[in-house]
C-alpha cells in the first residue's frame, strides 16, 4: 500500500520540490568575443565554445513559459518581490555593442527582497539591457505560450552576500533576473511619457561607444515596471556566455508598452565604433532552449490574461 501512495503523491506533484534537482553548470564571465551573426563562428549556437556551460541540458535560458503546461500546485505561489530605495538611482547608459546597457553607478543601489526560494536574501541591482530585433522577427528572449514580443528588459541582480557579480554567477542562487516583456503601442504617447520611454529616449543621444561614450541617467527602477509584479519564474541561466546557471528568473505577466519611436531608437544602435552594422540586423536574441525545470507562477494560471496585449503602464 506504501508503494501505490508514494505513487499517487509523487503523481500529484505532492512531495515534489520544484527547485532544480540537477547540478546546475556554473561557468565564470567571460569577455570572450561573441555575436548572433548567423554566419559567423561565434553565433549562438556554437556558444559552447566559449563557454561549456552554453550547452548544459539542466537549465538554460531562455525558454518558452507555457502558461497551460503549468501544474496547478505550482501556481499562484506564496512569491512577492519588493524593491528598496529604487526611486534615486544613478547609471551609466551606453551600447556595449551587444545591447543597450545602463550599468547602475550610485553609492547605494537598489536592491530586490522575496525572492522565491531567497525571500530574506538581498539582490543588489547592476544593470538593465534590452534584448530586440529588427522588427520581422520577435525581439523577445522568452515566449510566451510559444509567442515573441517586440523586444524584452532585462534587470540583473546579484546576492549582496556574494559579493559581486564575479562571485555571484558562480553559485546557483547567485544571481535574479527579473524580464519584462516590450510591446509596441500602436500609438506614440506624447508627454507626460512612460518613465520607460523617457529613458530609451538617451540612447538617441549616445555620440560615442562603450562605457566611454556613455551618458550619465537617473532612474526610478520601480517605475519602469507594471503596477502589479504578476511573474513566471524558474531556475535558468544567463542568455550570453558564460550562460552560467546561476539565475532565479522572474518574467513578467504583463508586458510593458512602449512608444513605436523609442523600439526605432533601439533598432538604430550600431555594433561597434566602427561596425555601422546594426544590433538589430541580426536581433540580439538567443535561441529558445530546453530547460527541464518547473515553472512556477505567483499568480492564479486559471484566471490570467494570457493574450498579448501591452499593459497601460
Ligand atoms: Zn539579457
Amino acid at each position: 500500500m506504501l508503494p501505490v501512495l508514494l505513487l499517487v503523491w509523487t503523481l500529484l506533484g505532492l512531495g515534489s520540490n520544484p527547485l532544480a534537482t540537477d547540478s546546475p553548470q556554473l561557468c565564470p564571465l567571460t569577455k570572450d568575443h561573441f555575436d548572433y551573426d548567423p554566419r559567423g563562428s561565434t553565433v549562438s549556437s556554437n556558444w559552447a565554445a566559449i563557454s561549456s556551460c552554453c550547452s548544459s541540458p539542466v537549465r538554460q535560458s531562455p525558454r518558452d513559459l507555457d502558461l497551460s503546461a503549468i501544474p496547478t500546485q505550482y501556481c499562484s505561489r506564496p512569491f512577492s518581490i519588493q524593491y528598496h530605495h529604487s526611486a534615486s538611482q544613478q547609471g551609466l547608459l551606453y551600447n556595449n555593442g551587444h545591447a543597450p546597457n545602463i550599468d547602475i553607478t550610485t553609492a547605494y543601489p537598489a536592491f530586490l527582497t522575496g525572492v522565491p526560494y531567497a525571500p530574506d536574501d538581498k539582490y543588489v541591482l547592476v544593470g538593465i539591457h534590452f534584448h530586440f530585433s529588427n522588427g520581422s522577427i520577435g525581439g523577445s528572449e522568452h515566449s510566451l505560450n510559444g509567442s515573441k514580443f517586440d523586444g524584452e528588459m532585462h534587470l540583473v541582480h546579484y546576492k549582496e552576500k556574494y559579493g559581486s557579480m564575479a562571485n555571484a554567477v558562480l553559485k546557483e542562487d547567485g544571481l535574479a533576473v527579473i524580464g519584462a516583456f516590450l510591446v509596441k503601442s500602436l500609438e506614440q504617447i506624447e508627454p507626460p511619457k512612460r518613465p520607460l520611454d523617457l529613458l530609451l529616449e538617451y540612447f538617441i543621444s549616445l555620440t560615442g561607444f562603450g562605457k566611454a561614450g556613455g551618458v550619465n541617467v537617473a532612474l526610478d527602477v520601480r517605475a519602469l515596471l507594471p503596477d502589479r509584479l504578476d511573474f513566471y519564474t524558474y531556475a535558468g541561466s544567463l542568455t550570453t556566455p558564460s550562460c552560467s546557471e546561476s539565475v532565479r528568473w522572474m518574467v513578467l505577466a504583463d508586458p510593458l508598452a512602449v512608444n513605436p519611436s523609442s523600439l526605432d531608437i533601439l533598432r538604430l544602435l550600431p555594433m561597434g565604433a566602427d561596425d555601422d552594422r546594426l544590433i538589430s540586423l541580426f536581433s540580439n536574441v538567443r535561441d529558445l532552449q530546453d530547460n527541464p525545470q518547473p515553472v512556477e507562477t505567483n499568480f492564479p494560471c486559471w484566471i490570467q490574461d494570457v493574450d498579448s496585449n501591452p499593459s497601460s503602464n
